[in-house]
């Protein structure tokens, strides 16, 4: 499949009055044209500075990408100006948050914010820029396009300034769309009402879209493919399927645990004991290993290499590694 972004060895840090937080370390994953790749994780395991850092998005200073660089159309985001940067951002790379209300302006009404988008990108008339308006509120959903194009943000529903968001982010037809605990502020309902609007925008445009998620529910909604991150690394990869049904890293497995399954009537729940660590000072070795029922001796002191279990899964771990030290407890002092 075409890769349409690469993302390799990104380091990301924030320098702090207490010291250097850690909050990226070494990320790598390629988004394919056209599929769903959900990046999940508990908060503060580096996904959202993962995804601002594709749109440099974090602030910079005290963010900086210390390593790595991220690949879209034969050149390095990384290394780009803030002007060729601007040229990106809602053409080519669109980026949606959790808070529908950051992202609109209370004092417009809607019809304008979205016109504005379109008439600043694609240089075309007022008319031309309403005509467009409504054809994106028709393809969000959204009720009696013309008359809602008058309104302001405060006379719409949460999940209703969730579509109008997702809308403007789509008016330049962008080739990915960056999606951030997109369906947290909303109920349940409305959720799975976002989510599958997303489906149906990608079944229409090809958009490729990274979404960012803590929630697993969200991820088997719609993810094609999953990434795992935990404390600033992605510790496991794979399709859907396999992350779901053969996830073998100890933290994947936790978070199923964690959650509950329509699947496993009556099975009971089991949170993930203890906290992530530290990323001022983040272990050497394997990061879950403090709260792993699995880790040994190695865990600690050396980080597992990438395991290829099939041609897209991937997991860091020592218990799946056949290079682990045998008896996988012995000291290894060479790596
Ligand atoms: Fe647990 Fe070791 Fe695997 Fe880390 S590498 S998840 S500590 S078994
Ligand atoms: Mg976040």
């Amino acid at each position: 499949m075409e890769k349409i972004l690469q993302v390799n060895d990104l380091h990301v840090s924030f320098s702090t009055y207490g010291g250097e937080v850690k909050a990226v370390r070494g990320v790598n994953f390629d988004l394919h044209k056209g599929e769903t790749l959900a990046i999940v994780g508990e908060s503060g395991c580096g996904k959202s500075v993962t995804s601002q850092s594709i749109m440099r998005l974090i602030p910079e200073p005290p963010g900086k990408i210390t390593k790595g660089s991220i690949l879209f159309k034969n050149k390095d985001l990384t290394k780009l100006s803030e002007p060729e940067l601007r040229k990106i951002r809602g053409a080519d790379i669109s980026m949606i948050f959790q808070d529908p209300m950051t992202a609109l302006n209370p004092t417009l009404t809607i019809g304008d914010q979205i016109m504005e988008g379109i008439i600043q990108h694609k240089k075309v008339s007022k008319t031309e820029a309403k005509k467009q308006a409504l054809e994106m509120l028709q393809l969000v959903g959204i009720p009696s396009p013309i008359e809602r194009l008058k309104q302001y943000p405060h006379e719409f529903s949460g999940g209703m300034r969730q579509r109008i968001v997702i809308a403007m982010s789509l008016v330049c037809q962008p080739e990915i769309l960056i999606a951030d605990e997109p369906t947290t502020a909303l109920d349940v309902t409305i959720q799975a009402q976002i989510l599958r609007l997303f489906k149906d925008i990608q079944q229409k445009t090809g958009v490729s879209i990274i979404l960012i998620t803590h929630d697993l529910g969200v991820v088997a909604q719609v993810a094609d493919r999953v990434a795992v991150m935990y404390a600033g690394r992605i510790v496991e990869a794979g399709n859907r399927r396999e992350i779901f049904y053969k996830g073998e890293h100890p933290y994947t497995k936790g978070l199923l645990n964690s959650v509950p399954r329509l699947d496993l009537d009556g099975e009971e729940l089991v949170p993930i004991v203890g906290s992530p660590p530290d990323l001022f000072s983040p272990p050497v070795g394997c990061a879950f290993a403090a709260r792993c029922d699995y880790a040994m001796e190695v865990c600690e002191r050396v980080y597992p290499m990438k395991t290829a279990l099939s041609e897209e899964h991937y997991v860091d771990c020592w218990l799946q590694d056949p290079r682990a030290p045998k008896p996988i407890k012995t000291v290894i002092s060479t790596i």
